[in-house]
């Protein structure tokens, strides 16, 4: 096949999205798009659209549609093309979302919606030591620092907690994700475009079992 896989990947704060997307992303040659980045970098850089998100990143809440899709738009307009593939992870997160990706996507459809599974005690585990860096958002944890003082290993950016990250933003995330995430899970199961993979242990054992669901759809 010519192009890359057209990939979403789902699943809870902490599963692990955000470093197995940016795998993915580097093993099939394809663009890796967060919106939690995107948000990130645009209230970082203290644009409109960033502004507007802050506030409701840091309550744990979800940001406005019009702010996603616009900041996806930017994206898209830089030179992203979609039928050559991507990775997107945090993205849909609502069944508006859902459906409007597929509005998208006409005529290059997904290949695979991957719910990246990971029990809540985990995830809480995670999230709780879980440090990133705010220049580049490579991830890490209290128990796997950063080689040298909470200095990025990668761009040498300043390696810190999510303002998001705190015990009510996290619970109100979880709570979203429930309400509003799961149900699109059903929505791709029943477009027969869901894989379950199992995202506890080891993270080169979950990358391998993404690639093998990936590949299973090409
Ligand atoms: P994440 O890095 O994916 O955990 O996203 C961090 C935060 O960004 C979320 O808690 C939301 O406030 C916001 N966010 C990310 N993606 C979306 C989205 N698709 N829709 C609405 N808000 C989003």
């Amino acid at each position: 096949m010519g192009r890359g896989p057209r990939v979403v990947l789902l699943g809870k704060q902490g599963a692990g999205k955000g470093t197995q997307a940016a795998r993915l992303a580097e093993h099939y040659g394809i663009p890796h798009v967060s919106t939690g980045e995107l948000l990130r970098a645009a209230a970082a850089a203290g644009t409109e659209f960033g502004k507007k998100a802050e506030e409701y990143m840091n309550r744990g809440e979800l940001v406005p549609d019009d702010v996603v899709f616009g900041l996806l738009a930017e994206r898209v307009a830089a030179g992203d093309r979609v039928e050559n593939g991507f990775v997107l992870d945090g993205f849909p997160r609502t069944d508006t979302q859902a459906i409007e990706l597929d509005r998208a996507l006409e005529g290059h459809p997904l290949d695979i919606a991957i719910n990246l599974d990971v029990p809540t005690e985990t995830v809480l585990d995670r999230i709780a030591g879980r440090r990133v860096c705010e220049n580049c958002g490579a991830t890490y944890h209290v128990s796997l620092p950063p080689k040298k003082d909470w200095t990025c290993d990668e761009c040498g950016g300043k390696v810190v907690q999510r303002a998001d990250d705190t015990e009510d933003a996290v619970m109100r995330r979880l709570e979203l994700y429930e309400q509003e995430t799961v149900p699109i899970i059903d929505y791709y199961r029943k477009l027969g475009k869901l894989e379950v993979v199992d995202g506890e242990g080891d993270g080169d054992d979950v990358f391998k079992r993404l690639v093998t669901a990936v590949d299973s759809r090409l």
